[in-house]
């Protein structure tokens, strides 16, 4: 039997790191805190960062990207993003990486890491240019991470219906982001088209997973200010529940953990 795993290494907007183990092959999604963090949580779940054989970075906010310079330096990888993120990392780098190149990924093209193991991207709509989520298709499994999204495309929707399991975004608990501390502006950056996906704009693209196969999610990239894991949880499981599904009947749901690994999700 061949494993598929996603493993939430930190979620939030303290750092975000996720790895995906497809059998031994092993790379991360997002290289956020710093390289040191980032090595601990590895080492937790089993795995030494020189095993890491490729770095996907979703798009260029410094949550995603704080470890990648000082990682890269100590354990060579290709780098994976789009144009415009590779150019942002560029400016946020300290020196050239010559042992970990560059490679620039164009959304609906496919990357094969292996003859079974391929990452797709898809534009995802955030404020930094070039955003991607990603997909993984590992031989007859396929798992995705989509975070840091100010609302679900047609064009991802087309990505992620049918996929096993997700790491989906759940940043924000509506009232908690209209009564918390947040100035009017950046509420209305978070809430906007380029900002995060709600609690409840979580569920709802949940319900439509649900209909479309999926049926394991992992709720991620919690806002410490305007959320909680019991509000998120709550949030996701009642909207399920008016249309008749139930945790753990029908679907499975768990909630990343911020500073620590989460317990693997396997596809
Ligand atoms: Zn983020
Ligand atoms: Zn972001």
């Amino acid at each position: 039997m061949s494993s598929l795993q996603i493993i939430p290494l930190f979620s939030g907007s303290s750092g975000n790191a996720t790895l995906i183990k497809a059998d031994d092959y092993c790379f991360l999604i997002d290289a956020g805190r710093n390289c040191k963090q980032v090595t601990i949580a590895l080492e937790a779940v089993g795995v030494s960062p020189d095993q890491i054989k490729a770095l996907f970075i979703t798009h260029s906010h410094h949550d995603h990207l704080d470890a990648l310079d000082v990682f890269v330096r100590k354990h060579p990888v290709s780098v994976f993003a789009t144009e415009y993120t590779h150019r942002a990392i560029a400016r946020k780098c300290t020196k050239p990486h010559p042992m970990s190149p560059d490679i620039e990924i164009v959304p609906g093209e496919a990357v094969d890491l292996s003859e079974d193991l391929s990452v797709y991207c898809c534009e995802t709509p955030h404020d930094a240019r070039g955003s991607v989520c990603y997909k993984i298709r590992y031989k007859d499994k396929s798992c995705m991470v989509m975070t840091d999204l100010g609302e679900v495309t047609d064009d991802i929707k087309r990505m992620a219906f049918q996929v096993d399991g997700i790491l989906i975004e759940a940043n924000y608990d509506q009232k908690m982001l209209v009564y918390g501390p947040y100035p009017e502006d950046l509420k209305a950056r978070v809430a906007g088209r380029y900002g995060h996906l709600s609690n409840d704009d979580s569920a709802e693209m949940i319900r439509q997973l649900i209909e479309n196969g999926t049926r394991k999610f992992i709720l991620g990239h919690l806002s410490i200010n305007n959320n909680t894991r019991e509000k998120a949880r709550a949030t996701v499981t009642s909207y399920l529940k008016g249309y008749g599904y139930e945790e753990g009947r029908d679907y499975y749901l768990d909630i990343a953990n911020r500073y620590e690994p989460t317990k693997a999700l396997e596809i």
